[in-house]
């Protein structure tokens, strides 16, 4: 599930919140009406106790409909917290002036629809609903009252809407501030979920060329050596060690020997991801070779859907590529070149065995003389037992 269609989710789930406490009101004003206590009055016109409970549940629908179309989605808070309070706070007036011997059982109702503004609300909106509220009340307080009211009735509706604005502005404080603090988690959390993508992807790369790390690459054969079993997809496995490297660091000095270390990468990440080795190695597109560092000098190429043959070319295109032309570094051009081992996958093979077998490999090109290729035995092909390729 998207970002997107998760937010649509919470927005039903708070859209179902608002239709309980909507459920639970109208039964409290059937409740009310039942005994006798809910009067409407308009001067001589009786606002019927149907159309408000009938406003209620048509507005809820409408509201409904417009979450499950995704009509919402149009508009510039996709949650319509702002118009689904506002209509709440005029159902909230009506409920106010259907009680007037009992104002104040209304307000716990100005409260939860306030409380809603939690999940977005700016305080201008907030300030635009008390106002609204406010206005509202007084307005249909002001329409209810009967004409022959007393001066001690008069001062009491006004001591209930003091009551009822100095409430709001409490609420519409502390809502503001818990909306805050909610925004302030939220963005929290999504800065520790960058830092953590960041912390995962530092512990599977190496500092010094930015390839991946041995952690990883061992990682990627067990995932590939799987899929190969499975598919009885061809797969290979390079190790390529820098010939003589200690020499280079005695001779040239420790930062000299980590240009080296760079600049071989960028050419072992070219020879190996070159068109014409996707070609020559049948190496499928969407299935990457993986570079990487397995300490020191020495590196590992997993190539999936490649045999032993293609695989030796692919070692013999990095090995001409090094030696081909001396690396510029800071103290002048220095000659490298690299010793390498070929193994291919047997089926069912653990990757602890083709490592050894790919290790003995690169050991014998070591031993062959350096710089030159070597294939593991074991390897089928044509190619059974220890191969050096002579350079
Ligand atoms: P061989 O041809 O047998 O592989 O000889 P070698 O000198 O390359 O092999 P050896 O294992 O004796 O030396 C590897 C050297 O690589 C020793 C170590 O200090 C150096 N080395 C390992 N990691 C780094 C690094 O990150 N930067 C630099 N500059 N040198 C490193
Ligand atoms: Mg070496
Ligand atoms: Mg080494």
């Amino acid at each position: 599930m998207n970002d997107e269609a998760r937010r649509q989710e919470l927005r039903i789930w708070r859209f179902g919140l608002a239709t309980v406490t909507f459920a639970i009101w109208v039964g409290f004003i059937l409740y009310i009406n039942a005994l006798g206590l809910f009067r409407l009055e308009f001067g001589a016109f009786t606002f019927p106790v149907a159309a408000l409970v009938g406003g209620m549940v048509v507005s809820n629908m409408l509201f409904f409909t417009a979450f499950k179309t995704g009509v919402n989605l149009r508009f510039h808070d996709p949650s319509m917290t702002l118009p689904m309070m506002l209509t709440a706070l005029l159902w909230a007036c009506l409920t106010a002036g259907g009680l007037p011997e009992m104002r104040a059982v209304s307000f716990p109702a100005f409260i939860i629809v306030f409380m809603f503004g939690i999940f977005t609300l700016r305080i201008s909106h907030y300030v635009l609903c008390w106002l609204f509220s406010m206005a509202g009340y007084t307005l249909v307080v002001a329409t209810t009252i009967p004409d022959d009211a007393g001066n001690a009735r008069i001062q009491l509706e006004i001591m209930h809407a003091a009551l009822l604005a100095a409430m709001l502005i409490w609420v519409a404080y502390f809502g503001h501030y818990v909306g805050r603090l909610r925004e302030k988690l939220h963005s929290r959390n999504s800065e520790l979920q960058q830092a953590l993508a960041l912390v995962e992807e530092l512990a599977v790369r190496d500092d010094l060329t930015g390839l991946h790390n041995r952690r990883f690459v061992m990682d990627a054969l067990k995932r590939e050596q799987q899929r190969s079993d499975r598919h009885g997809d061809a797969l290979s496995l390079l190790v390529l060690d820098i010939d003589r490297f200690k020499e280079i660091n005695d001779q040239h000095g420790h930062p000299v020997g980590d240009e080296v270390l760079k600049s071989f990468v960028t050419r072992l990440s070219q020879a190996v991801r070159g068109a014409d080795v996707v070609g020559a190695t049948g190496v499928a597109p969407d299935v990457p070779d993986t570079i990487g560092r397995f300490g020191g000098e020495e590196f590992i190429v997993i190539l999936p859907h490649t045999d032993t043959a293609g695989a030796q070319r692919v070692a013999e295109r990095i090995r001409v590529a090094t030696s081909a032309t001396p690396f510029g570094t800071s103290a002048g051009p220095v000659s490298v070149t690299v010793s390498l081992g070929v193994a291919r996958h047997q089926e069912g093979e653990t990757p602890r065995s083709i490592l050894e077998r790919v290790d003995s490999a690169l050991y014998a090109a070591k031993h062959g003389g350096r710089n030159r290729t070597a294939i593991a035995s074991g390897d089928r092909d044509g190619t059974p037992m220890l191969h050096v390729a002579e350079s």
